[in-house]
């Protein structure tokens, strides 16, 4: 089978993979041109005017939880949830291993240390039997992360939560619109958050969201992300607060996306159902999970690399992108980053991380891409 033709791709999105099968880019309509022209021409262009609260709103309806606060990006939502929460130096956070860099940084910001937990072997996110084992007075929440579109263990986690008096915060960054057990993720812990990166499943550019059922942990988000100042009295700012609001032009692109987000769900899914019967034979390669419990929204859908394949993850990664197909490695493990670097063991996580790679997973990906990718797979494999 011939490379699918991409002509029409990268135009006007990506002009160094304009050739390159891409691994996720965003899906902007004529809704988002028009509710961002909108925004535009009404003049609120920072982060006061009606898209804000609508986006605010809408997100938490969408999501079963009552209030949600956005932000400027994922990364500040994590830390506006600590801060809001009073984690602070001498503090502890649990967060899983093999996650993005953000989860560890934003327990940095606050002074508090992160510790990190191996991987379940099956669902690529924290292990809830590592957990306990990493608990100590200093603790003060745990973190879970649904990586790639999977929910976490969020039963298990809530009882050991409750058993300790920690907080949980859920990072939905990757996984909008899944459900663990019936519940749409972010809304099981005490704190939901969220990203609109580009790549992410619904988009703002950069942006974000904490959502809380709590009405004063939501107030409290408010009103540290503009700077504490006093609700009655203007330029008066009780503590340290932060610049972290989103604007309403970014809003007006994530209210558009929005309404389209069960769109984008059911075609992320059509494309792991596809992948999964493509490659579901082949030896030494193992698929995006979804446990019976949940649904996987499969942000990214990924492939783990086992040894029985023909090539190493590295290999088949260059194999790829020689054939005009992009892919990211895994994350690299927290505790193999320089800035918390340690000789801690985490076999599950550090195993994960050196074979998996996330595959093409953009919503406007088409079927013949799907099989195309598929097809250079199957070519490589002993
Ligand atoms: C994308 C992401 C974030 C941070 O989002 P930004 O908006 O890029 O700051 C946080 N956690 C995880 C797991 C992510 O994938």
């Amino acid at each position: 089978m011939g490379r699918p033709q991409l002509y029409e791709r990268g135009k006007d999105i990506n002009q160094e993979f304009a050739d390159m099968i891409p691994v996720a880019t965003p899906s902007i309509g004529e809704k988002e041109l028009e509710y961002v022209c909108d925004a535009v021409k009404s003049g609120w262009i920072s982060s006061q005017g009606k898209y804000v609260q609508q986006f605010e709103e809408q997100f938490a309806k969408y999501c079963g939880v009552r209030y949600g606060a956005s932000v400027a990006n994922g990364t500040v939502a994590l830390h506006l949830a600590l801060a809001l929460l009073g984690i602070r130096r001498n503090d502890e956070v649990i967060i899983p291993a093999l996650t993005y860099i953000s989860v560890a940084n934003a327990v940095a910001y606050t002074g508090a240390e992160p510790v990190f937990v191996d991987s379940d072997p099956y669902t690529w996110c924290i292990n809830p039997d590592k957990i306990e084992e990493k608990i100590n007075r200093n603790t003060k929440a745990i973190m879970p992360v649904h990586l790639y579109g999977h929910p976490a263990e969020m039963e298990l986690i809530m009882e050991i939560a409750k058993r300790y008096g920690l907080y949980v915060i859920e990072d939905a960054a990757e996984a909008h619109g899944a459900e663990y057990k019936g519940k749409k993720v972010g809304s099981i812990g005490d704190i939901g958050v969220f990203s609109f990166y580009g790549n992410k499943i619904i988009t703002t550019g950069e942006g974000g969201m904490i959502l809380t059922n709590r009405q004063t942990w939501h107030e409290r988000a408010q009103f540290l992300k503009n700077h504490a100042m006093s609700k009655d009295q203007r330029y008066f700012h009780s503590e340290v607060g932060f610049n972290y609001r989103l604007t309403n032009i970014q809003a007006a692109l994530g209210l558009a996306q929005l309404e389209r987000i069960d769109d984008f769900i059911e075609k992320k899914r059509k494309i792991a159902q596809t992948y999964n019967r493509l490659l579901g034979d082949l030896k030494g390669i193992t698929l995006s999970p979804e446990a019976s419990w949940c649904k996987n929204v499969f942000w990214m859908y990924s492939i783990i690399v086992e040894d029985g394949f023909g090539l190493s993850r590295n290999e088949l990664m260059n194999r790829l992108s020689e054939n005009g197909i992009e892919t990211r490695p895994f994350f690299v493990c927290m505790h193999k980053q320089p800035p918390y670097a340690s000789n801690l063991e985490l076999p599950v996580a550090e195993r994960l991380s050196a074979r998996g790679i996330n595959l093409p997973s953009s919503v406007n990906l088409k079927e013949e891409e799907i099989e195309f990718v598929c097809s250079v797979i199957r070519s490589f494999s002993a």
